[in-house]
């Protein structure tokens, strides 16, 4: 029977492995991404921001995503990933994606727990079994290569989410999933790893929370420190800025190999190969198979 994204995360929590998350923005990312899944058959989220899913547009997105499970019978799942504000979560849910982050980090506290329980409110009203995720404490929002900590990220102890507030925040709202500020930012630095991740913090969020957390920004983070972070009870692994930089990386070496080449499915091609290594290699560390 096919698995849903809920039975795959209990399988993840009890085998104390995870999932990975990768974002796209469009159908070379999606390919090179499918291809390492299929070869190593393991489950994977596919996210997409208000801008990516923007670009792709909602139903195309979904479509893509039930056609790999249909096709090729894999346990791919759609995120729609730091989703901001309630209508934009509305319009995901029924688009039909599989999960919804809602971020409301940077709010309010208030508002934070009243919007996220509005967006459950609709989704468990639409009859389908969506996993909803809420977020606790700023980290930063693009995915890019990065000189330093965007303003405002919670990097030094005192920012952190405390195991008190996540307890709190779950309780109050009845998230599924839960995304907290444990010293991950998004995105990447240019000539150095990202800061190390607060372990001991993440084990107390997990016992206190009492759902699987979610690690954002893992580009940059060292494969010790992801590791480490699954173990402590993190179940989903969110990588995109590696993911873009490899995008970039195939995209530039396609072009510059072939300057006369104007055919876009040939010079994607080598974006696709590149994506598919980052995805192959994370994807064995986020599965225990490294
Ligand atoms: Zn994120």
């Amino acid at each position: 029977m096919e698995q849903s994204l809920r039975d795959c995360l209990k399988i993840a929590v009890a085998n104390r492995i995870a999932i990975a998350h990768f974002n796209i923005a469009d159908l070379s990312g999606l390919k090179g991404i499918a291809a390492s899944v299929r070869e190593l058959g393991v489950p994977v989220m596919i996210g997409t921001s208000e801008g990516e899913r923007e670009f792709i547009g909602l139903r195309n997105a979904v479509s893509l995503i039930r056609n790999l499970r249909e096709e090729y019978g894999m346990q791919v799942f759609l995120n729609a990933d730091h989703t901001h504000t309630f209508e934009k979560a509305k319009e995901a849910i029924d688009a039909g994606y599989d999960e919804i982050l809602f971020d409301g980090g940077k709010l309010p506290w208030d508002e934070n727990v009243a919007v996220t329980k509005q967006v459950i409110e609709y989704a468990r009203a639409s009859g389908r079994d969506i996993i909803i995720e809420g977020e606790l404490g700023y980290i930063g929002s693009a995915s890019e290569v990065r000189k330093e900590i965007p303003e405002g990220a919670a990097i030094d102890a005192a920012d952190l989410t405390t195991p008190e507030q996540a307890a709190e925040f779950v309780r109050l709202t009845g998230v599924d999933l839960l995304a907290p500020a444990v010293g991950n930012i998004h995105g990447m630095f240019a000539d150095a790893k990202d800061p190390a991740l607060d372990i001991p913090r993440i084990v107390e969020i997990a016992k206190a929370a009492g759902v699987p957390l979610v690690l954002h920004g893992a580009s940059g983070n060292t494969d010790e420190d992801i590791k480490a972070a699954i173990k402590a009870g993190v179940a989903v692994v969110h990588v995109s800025t590696e993911l873009r930089v490899a995008w970039r990386r195939g995209i530039t070496a396609s072009l510059a190999d072939h300057p006369d080449e104007v055919a876009p499915y040939k010079l994607l091609t080598g974006a696709a190969a590149a994506m598919a290594d980052v995805a192959k290699n994370k994807l064995k560390l986020i599965n225990g198979l490294i």
